[in-house]
């Protein structure tokens, strides 16, 4: 499969794994068609609850297993531009507003994306995903119009079924 080429292509998810059962196909794509591809995680997904049965974590070492899992899975699709933005887990959601759309802004100045993926708002199911696609419809609508990239959403569905 072949996608339509790109300047840029910037992925902002909150949380480590919200790439890899939403877009990591088209990721790595577009890395495989030589596009430069970013990759902003905003949080390590600290306040992951299902730490295993046997426990294989704490509340204190899961972090650096999350992290280890986003090195590992941006290595997998073949993203050499991975940010880790510092945000708390869970915590999405309360950022100061503009504080948000800021770091979505500084973002897109930096890489200069022609397309934009991100969560789409109120579809997301977390918070945390619907806080982050916000800030970027912001963000973006703040631009000049034909300065805008266009934005890619990732929402979830539902799917009738007869059982
Ligand atoms: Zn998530």
């Amino acid at each position: 499969m072949t996608l339509p080429m790109e300047r840029h292509v910037l992925v902002v998810f909150p949380h480590p794994d919200d790439e890899a059962f939403g877009v990591s196909g088209t990721i790595a794509t577009y890395v495989k068609q030589g596009i430069p591809v970013t990759y902003a995680c905003l949080t390590l997904g600290e306040m992951g609850r299902n730490l295993g049965n046997p426990p294989f974590a704490t509340r204190e070492t899961l972090p650096q297993i999350r992290k280890e899992e986003l090195l590992a899975s941006a290595k997998a699709m073949g993203v050499t531009d991975l940010r880790m933005m510092g945000l708390r887990d869970k915590t999405v959601e309360f950022e100061d507003d503009e504080k948000m759309v800021e770091m979505m802004e500084n973002l897109i100045a930096d890489t200069n994306p022609s397309l934009v993926i991100t969560f789409y708002p109120n579809y997301a199911v977390h918070p945390d995903h619907d806080a982050t696609g916000r800030a970027m419809i912001r963000a973006i609508r703040r631009m000049p119009e034909e300065a805008r990239p266009t934005i890619m959403h990732l929402l979830f569905q539902m799917i009738p079924r007869k059982l």
